[in-house]
């Protein structure tokens, strides 16, 4: 045994865990577990990476400045404001290295998003976590509730990974109206390219009306770049200094700010898929509403099964179809939007699984201090 001696509070951690991998059977399976773009990149975003790799002897440029020019063109925000992350996973940690440490309190939902704890804690913080309401949208009261002074930093989840649900524009500008000035409210945007729901607020636009309001965004999901690692926040011009503070310098490599670019050049047809990923997302939880289930409606790239109890017993059927999910034990499965093929397979497996749970949900976790 090492007697190294490591930090303090560290054996409380829990590491991430990644999606499971498809196992080796004897019939198909479908990875369906990390709200991966399941189309291949495009030959175009391909090429620029590979030419873009004929300088990967050069330490990239730590600024980023042409993806950061574009986004910032994009959005017609000061480009001050763009801060590049390796994913927008690093987006989230840095915000919480650059506004909480020891004593501090970062506030989100729960279930959400499963590095947000982990995150804060590493960051030396502590994360409240609000229940979700019953229909597993957030509960803006009770977080209005938690915030105290030692609040930092309020983490909102628009669409909510996992249960997909959004908040309600309204009720949003309410709650960021009555937190202080002095608490960052982050708004997590990962699918809201796939959002389509009338009521939910635009992240920039809200960014634009508030001082402590950033949005972080992700070319993982909807641009299909998970492997590369690159996402963004758009911030407060000295929140976005922070965080710059704060980054593991090089983190963006060359290839992936230019995965980016290249994207963006192809957003058209980038654009095309999503929306292809949009209707057989509905194609399925029409599918399963009408076997019975009380699922409640997906704005992102993936449905979310309440299973509670059952959620075992669910996941064994799932598997006996090949399908692999994201299982959490006692609340739920979340399960990706992949090619109509695999999205077949879920429609099967969810009639096949069905009657062993009742249509009454819901999964609930509870708080935490
Ligand atoms: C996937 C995801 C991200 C982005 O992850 P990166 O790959 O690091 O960009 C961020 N927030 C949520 C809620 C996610 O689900």
């Amino acid at each position: 045994m090492t007697q190294v001696h490591l930090r303090e509070g560290l054996e409380e951690l829990p590491s991430y865990r990644q999606g499971k991998p498809a196992p080796a059977r004897d019939i198909p399976t479908y990875k369906l577990s990390s709200n991966e773009n399941p189309y291949p990149p495009l030959p175009s975003v391909v090429r620029r990476v590979s030419e873009a790799a004929s300088t990967m002897h050069l330490y990239p440029d730590m600024s980023g400045r042409a993806l950061v020019t574009r986004l910032a063109e994009r959005y017609d925000v000061d480009a001050d404001c763009i801060v590049l992350g390796s994913g927008s996973v690093e987006i989230a940690s840095q915000l919480m290295r650059a506004t909480a440490g020891a004593g501090d309190e970062v506030l989100f939902a729960w279930r959400s998003f499963e590095a947000y704890p982990t995150l804060a804690i590493a960051a030396g913080a502590t994360p409240v976590m609000v229940p979700l309401t019953d229909s597993l949208t957030h509960d803006f009261d009770e977080m209005l509730a938690h915030i105290t002074p030692r609040t930092r930093v309020v983490l909102i989840c628009n669409p909510n990974n996992p249960t997909g649900t959004v908040v309600d524009a309204d009720a949003m500008e309410r709650f960021i109206a009555a937190t202080p000035d002095n608490v960052l409210v982050v708004i997590d945007e990962a699918y809201q390219e796939f959002n389509r729901a009338e009521k939910s607020p635009v992240g920039i636009e809200v960014f634009r009306r508030h001082d402590n309001v950033m949005v972080a965004h992700t070319f993982s999901k909807a641009y299909g770049l998970a492997g590369m690692r690159i996402g963004y926040a758009v911030a407060p011009p000295a929140v976005a200094d922070a965080l710059r503070k704060v980054a593991i310098p090089f983190g963006v490599t060359s290839l992936a700010q230019e995965a980016a670019l290249a994207s963006l050049d192809a957003i058209d047809e980038l654009a095309e898929r999503v929306d292809k990923l949009v209707s057989e997302r509905d194609r399925i939880q029409d599918a399963l509403k009408a076997q019975g289930w009380a699922i409640c409606d997906s704005q992102a790239n993936f449905v979310w099964l309440p299973t509670a109890a059952y959620t075992d017993d669910v996941a064994r059927v799932l598997d006996d179809f090949g399908i692999v999910g994201r299982v959490f034990s006692g609340e739920g499965i979340r399960i990706s939007i992949g090619l109509p093929e695999a999205n077949d397979v879920v429609i099967a497996a969810c009639a096949a699984a069905y009657p062993a749970t009742t249509p009454h949900p819901l999964s609930r976790t509870t708080a935490q201090g």
